[in-house]
């Protein structure tokens, strides 16, 4: 996980988007430091972490943006989709409201973020099985109208939320190499 004397070639901003308490926050945890809380305090402090990985020999500095509360709609600023690169938009499998909201957050992303972001579609909480609210099929064939990825993710059990970065991370780098 990371290593400070490593030279960085690229740096690579994500931004974290989609309802309260969807996940993102122990998204980010999982990835940046394999750690994961069902404590469900809301985020607070720190406005983005980093973790920084090899992909085809260069080294990356992922910079992952979260929303420190400030997931109602319009609430999150400009200043957060600033030179954002890549987007992983969260909903909770759970929670079919979560789902109903995304075109929102897409719209907001849209009309405050760069025109070529990259943008990933997460269904969160996969461990949920039982209480699954959001079929999978139904949100394949939203992310394929809509041009984006998707994946459904589990930051409890540490499922895809690997498999999620490298998505995003690998297409921004191929788009600019
Ligand atoms: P945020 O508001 O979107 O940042 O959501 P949090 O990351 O704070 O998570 C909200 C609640 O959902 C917390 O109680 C977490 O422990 C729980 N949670 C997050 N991810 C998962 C998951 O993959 N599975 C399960 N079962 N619970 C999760
Ligand atoms: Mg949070």
């Amino acid at each position: 996980y990371g290593d400070a004397s490593q030279k960085i070639d690229y740096v690579f901003k994500v931004v974290l988007i989609g309802d309260s308490a969807v996940g993102k926050s122990q998204i980010l945890a999982r990835f940046a430091r394999n750690e994961f809380s069902l404590d469900s305090k809301a985020t607070i402090g720190v406005e983005f972490q980093t973790r920084t990985l090899v992909i085809d020999h260069k080294s990356v500095k992922a910079q992952i943006w979260d929303t420190a509360g400030q997931e109602r709609y319009r609430a999150v600023t400009s200043a957060y989709y600033r030179g954002a690169v890549g987007a992983m938009l969260v909903y909770d499998i759970t929670k079919r409201q979560t789902f109903d909201h995304i075109p929102r957050w897409l719209e907001e992303l849209r009309s405050h973020a760069d025109k070529n972001i990259v943008i990933i579609l997460i269904g969160n909480k996969s461990d949920l099985e039982d209480q699954r609210a959001v079929p999978t099929e139904d949100v394949n064939e939203f992310a394929q109208k809509e041009g984006l990825f998707f994946l459904e993710t589990s930051a409890l059990q540490a499922t895809n939320v690997e498999s999620a970065f490298m998505t995003v991370l690998t297409e921004i780098f191929n788009i600019v190499n």
